[in-house]
């Protein structure tokens, strides 16, 4: 199930709310949970409680904006009081924040059977099963009166009752999930897909070379859901380009803040190095020297910064510069581990990917991107690595080095939905204004 769609199906499930009675309204709200599940942390038998802990401070963090209550760790799951917030919408942020695999929307009921089955009737209003259902449940309670089986057996019968649907405990198309707590029973409809993974904080923090393209920045959110902490770093070549390719990286930056508390960005002017590349170095090698510069650039950024290895958003034989030889060739510039998440992805799945993490409609805006400069039309697919280094000899490469990491600058951004709470014009994509501009 694609993350949008969790969505549709909580509005389903909404649609039962008494329309006109304000009161009722109210009280259904304060009724409501958004219950996160996980999954790969339980694997984490020593750790559990870490992994969970750092779960709930990026589930608060991703939550900040917005009006939401309280979110607690209870067997095994995270809940969330919506508070005013709407819980679709908690549901929407939560999904992209690592570590959680699914999420629904519950309405609480009493911790009866009499409440559970007026609830289910209540629910049987305003809603049909496209097709068949089945119900799941999970007794984390052991001293509720009933074993699971017949807790399902006798919700199942109102449904099939009042429904007419047929129950499919292989194949259903709609689920109705029942979880029974020490003084509660929750009661919700399907569930939203999350990102998965583990959270980020958990797994060390890493440099991602993000230009405004559509690979990289999902390069990092791949790792970020395996719980990495990605700083970022963009090359740009203002003042020969302009400054379109900075303000898509901020933005981009702050897609990826949604799953961190911020992203650390850096900016490296790559002009100068450049235009000495083209001076020095043959045409077909530029695009692979260009890069293993900015390999170079960025270890040094990440040795500053205390990232332990680089990412990029290479995926093998996507393009003349990503060959297995040429990857190698820049590989061999790395003084850090590479990480490639995407080199086994097609260019498909990863342009999905970034549709359903809102990096990819940034991604296409148009912008002057550091590598259309000076790129020769024919690059070599096979470098070898002898005439890479030969021609790089011819580089004082330690001073192109230090002159750019010295004029680079860094920032935090927080998340778009931060920027946009506080009304900051980067959350639409404008650059600040400047002092005395
Ligand atoms: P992307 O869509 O991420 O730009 P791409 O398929 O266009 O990738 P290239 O442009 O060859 O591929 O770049 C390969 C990788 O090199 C990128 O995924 C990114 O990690 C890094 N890279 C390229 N240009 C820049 C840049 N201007 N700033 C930072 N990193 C860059
Ligand atoms: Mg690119």
């Amino acid at each position: 199930m694609a993350w949008g769609d969790i969505v549709a199906r909580g509005r389903s499930f909404a649609k039962r709310v008494p329309v006109g009675l304000g009161s009722v309204v109210v009280a259904e709200e304060q009724r409501r949970l958004v219950i996160a599940h996980y999954n790969e942390i339980t694997l984490k038998l020593g750790n559990r409680g870490a992994f969970t802990a750092r779960l709930l401070d990026n589930m608060r963090q991703a939550l900040a904006p917005l009006p939401s209550g309280a979110v607690r760790s209870q067997d095994g799951r995270v809940t969330v009081v919506p508070g005013s917030a709407d819980p679709e919408e908690i549901c929407r942020r939560l999904a992209q924040v690592p570590g959680i695999a699914n999420l629904s929307v519950a309405t609480v009921c009493e911790p009866d059977m009499d409440s559970l089955l007026a609830e289910v009737e209540r629910m049987t209003d305003g809603w049909q099963p496209a097709g068949s259902f089945r119900v799941r449940v999970r007794r984390a309670w052991k001293g509720f009166a009933l074993e699971s089986p017949e807790i399902g057996a006798r919700v199942g019968a109102v449904l099939a009752d009042r429904t007419g649907a047929p129950v499919n405990l292989g194949r259903p198309d709609e689920v109705v999930y029942v979880h029974v707590v020490r003084d509660a029973i929750y009661l919700s409809l399907g569930r939203v897909q999350g990102c998965g993974g583990l959270p980020v904080g958990t797994g060390g923090r890493a440099l991602l070379l993000l230009s405004g393209g559509i690979d990289s920045p999902v390069a990092g959110l791949r790792m970020m859901r395996r719980g990495c902490r990605v700083d970022a770093v963009h090359f740009h070549s203002v003042p020969y380009l302009d400054r379109s390719s900075m303000r898509k990286a901020r933005r981009l930056a702050a897609v990826l803040a949604r799953g961190q508390s911020a992203t650390r960005l850096h900016m490296v002017a790559f002009g100068e190095v450049q235009s000495e590349v083209v001076r020095k170095v043959p045409r077909p090698l530029r695009v692979l020297m260009y890069r293993r510069l900015m390999v170079k650039i960025a270890c040094r950024l990440a040795n500053q910064g205390k990232a332990a290895a680089l990412i990029s958003g290479e995926s093998l034989g996507q393009v003349a510069s990503q060959t297995m030889a040429n990857l190698a060739v820049i590989e061999q510039a790395a003084e850090l581990p590479l990480y490639r998440p995407l080199l086994g992805m097609d260019k498909l799945e990863i342009t999905d990917y970034a549709r359903e993490a809102d990096t990819y409609d940034i991604s296409i805006e148009p912008d002057q991107d550091c590598c259309t400069l000076f790129v020769p039309r024919h690059p070599a697919t096979r470098a070898a690595l002898e005439d890479v280094l030969r021609a790089e000899a011819s580089l004082d490469v330690e001073a192109l080095i230090d002159a750019a990491v010295e004029a680079s600058e860094y920032e935090y951004l927080k998340s778009d939905w931060e920027q946009q709470a506080a009304g900051l014009p980067e959350a639409a994509g404008r650059e600040p204004v400047e002092a005395g501009a």
